[in-house]
């Protein structure tokens, strides 16, 4: 009980003047496995950062901004899967929506105002205005201005996760089966250059 105590005041914990450590912290699989997800001194003044640096901007020009996934423990980041280097577990990125705006103009207007480490438009669909959302990163020291497109394409029969350089919406994503290379397929799909096939 004392250290649920605990961590209900440190949620309550103001990060900057829209943000609270709850916000930042919360996860479907901590709360339904009952672990804790909340960082360390050092890693709630990383996050402070990254909502001052970042999210606040977003807030200030659009409006509500919800972030669906801020920190996550080493313990949570694997149970969903992230990458074993995601800035997740350094308490440096967040996933983020601003409803009713669409990722791409959000993600476009960061691109030309604001400064972090990376930016990656994730899984959004043409069309599709709520697909998808924006993750990005800040770290002190180390501002790549880096933008990236993550989406999802089917090889063999598969669907796999492949990032490419910029922000990219001019895609198509074919849904039915092809019997082309892959490479020659991702080539087909994007104007931008293929970044990290995973
Ligand atoms: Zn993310």
């Amino acid at each position: 009980m004392a250290q649920v105590a605990e961590n209900r005041e440190f949620l309550a914990v103001q990060l900057s003047k829209h943000f609270y450590l709850s916000e930042l912290t919360k996860s479907q699989t901590a709360a339904r496995k009952g672990w804790n997800n909340i960082p360390d001194a050092k890693g709630i003044s990383k996050l402070r950062l990254l909502c001052e640096k970042v999210l606040e901007p977003v807030r200030a020009e659009f409006g509500v901004t919800v972030c669906s996934s801020g920190y996550r423990s080493p313990r949570v980041n694997r149970a969903v899967g992230g990458s074993k280097t995601s800035q997740h577990r350094l308490c440096e990125a967040a996933d983020f929506e601003v409803p009713g705006v669409a990722n791409p103009d959000v993600a476009r207007w960061m691109e030309r105002r604001l400064n972090y480490d990376q930016l990656i438009l994730e899984f959004y669909k043409r069309g599709q205005p709520n697909s998808g959302w924006i993750h990005v990163s800040y770290r002190e020291g180390r501002l790549r201005n880096m933008e990236m497109t993550a989406l999802r394409v089917k090889r063999l029969g598969r669907w796999k996760t492949v990032y490419i350089t910029g922000l990219v919406t001019n895609y198509v994503i074919e849904e039915a089966e092809s019997n082309m290379n892959w490479w020659e397929e991702i080539k087909l799909f994007f104007t931008g250059q293929v970044l990290l096939p995973a």
